[in-house]
């Protein structure tokens, strides 16, 4: 039978009307949260298996909604991103990070995301330089983490501005690798410090073998192109004994510690553990 069209339609009108609104709502709130500082940041240690000891943590951007509660970054950043928020949003990271982590052992470094939006904003590596000034964190100790969407829209502009923050010293990592379509091409383009496999390799590493082989692979190009690995989302023994094994040179995930808040840091570290 044929659709009533005018029917269709209003039954999907309100629907469309509600998630728009739901997301008008949501830049509201996120520009208040900003005004009046209900971000704040999580870290989780990332642990790196040859010195066994934790070497950096990860900065995670937590928001704690008046009414609703905590809301996902997988909800807020996308429309963060949609709006141009996360330019002001990701600059308030920033300093947040280097400020905290600057009070941290010196062998430990903090590793802050980045957004394509962000990075390519002309006033990007200005930002990272004032964080690092007005903090005292060397820039050795901040490592930004990048995914391979910065490059959607052309290479040119985003390895001056990649090449401009490693001659200040700050080192970057390729976020999620594995995911996009021609991760090895920019492999080829910059000199990462470190490639982060992303979790999805990284569930089925020690069940399935086509998931250990990508895992080996990528491993051994890191290591090739002298770069570092972490391996993301390690839950269980069998996972990092896998990932050990390959030769991965760094871990992170819920098995080793989940995102802990800034004041707890300086406790982690001092806990003696191994993996
Ligand atoms: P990501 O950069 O891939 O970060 C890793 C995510 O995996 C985090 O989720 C972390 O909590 C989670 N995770 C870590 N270990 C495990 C594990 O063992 N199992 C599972 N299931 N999950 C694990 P989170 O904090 O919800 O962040 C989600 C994404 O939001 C991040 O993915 C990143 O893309 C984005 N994000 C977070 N903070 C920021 C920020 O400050 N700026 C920007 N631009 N993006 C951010
Ligand atoms: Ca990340
Ligand atoms: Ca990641
Ligand atoms: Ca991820």
């Amino acid at each position: 039978a044929k659709q009533d069209g005018r029917g269709v339609f209003r039954f999907f009108e309100p629907a469309l009307d509600a998630a728009a609104r739901k997301r008008r709502q949501l830049e509201l709130d996120l520009r208040e949260a900003l005004l009046t500082g209900q971000f704040r940041l999580n870290y989780q240690p990332i642990f790196d298996l040859a010195k066994d000891r934790i070497g950096c943590f990860e900065s995670l951007l937590r928001w704690e909604h008046p009414t609703r509660g905590n809301v996902s970054p997988s909800e807020f950043i996308p429309v963060a991103e949609e709006t141009g928020l996360i330019v002001a949003i990701g600059e308030w990271v920033m300093h947040e990070a280097c400020r905290q982590a600057a009070d941290w052992p010196s062998h430990v470094r903090v590793a802050v995301n980045v957004s394509p939006l962000q990075f390519r904003n002309s006033g990007f590596s200005n930002i990272i330089f004032q964080a690092l000034t007005r903090s005292g964190l060397p820039a050795n100790r901040l490592e930004i983490e990048i995914t391979e969407s910065v490059f959607l829209e052309g290479e040119d502009g985003v390895l001056q501005v990649l090449h401009q923050l490693r001659g200040m010293g700050v080192r970057i990592a390729l976020d999620d690798f594995g995911t996009g379509y021609s991760s090895l091409s920019y492999l080829r383009s910059f000199p990462f410090d470190k490639i982060k496999i992303d979790k999805s390799f990284v569930d089925r590493v020690a069940q399935d073998e086509s998931s250990a082989a990508i895992v080996l692979a990528i491993v051994d190009l890191a290591k090739a192109l002298k770069m570092e690995t972490t391996a993301e989302g390690v839950e269980d023994r069998d996972q990092l004994d896998q990932l050990r094994g390959q030769g991965c040179s760094s871990i992170q995930g819920y098995w080793f510690s989940r995102p802990v808040e800034g004041g707890a840091v300086l406790d982690l570290i001092a806990e003696p553990m191994s993996a």
